[in-house]
């Protein structure tokens, strides 16, 4: 007699039927829940990098020798990283 093994956890089904019905709850679905937790690992992960980011340009900005121009510079790139911060946090919720 023919055997249906599952090929993520070797259990073994008669049917071709029994063994879908086996795979697609039990490894389907955690299989994507675990893509996205790595997904969202990822993104703190770069939020926090940009958070890092965003203070060594206010400490840049702080600097007494820096002239108007390049603390206006600072200051626009820090200001854009916050706005692309406060997306990527906004994403990670709606990913949730
Ligand atoms: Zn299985």
């Amino acid at each position: 007699m023919k055997e249906y093994k599952c090929k993520y956890c070797g259990e073994v089904f008669e049917k071709p039927l029994l063994l879908a019905r086996h795979v697609r709850p039990t490894h389907k679905r955690a299989k994507t829940r675990e893509k996205k937790v790595v997904a969202i690992g990822k993104e703190s992960d770069q939020i926090n990098r940009s958070i890092e980011a965003i203070g060594i340009l206010k400490g840049l900005q702080a600097l007494p020798n820096l002239s108007q121009g390049e603390k206006k510079l600072l200051q626009e790139v820090s200001q854009r990283i916050e706005e692309l911060l406060a997306y990527s946090v906004i994403a990670q919720y709606l990913v949730v």
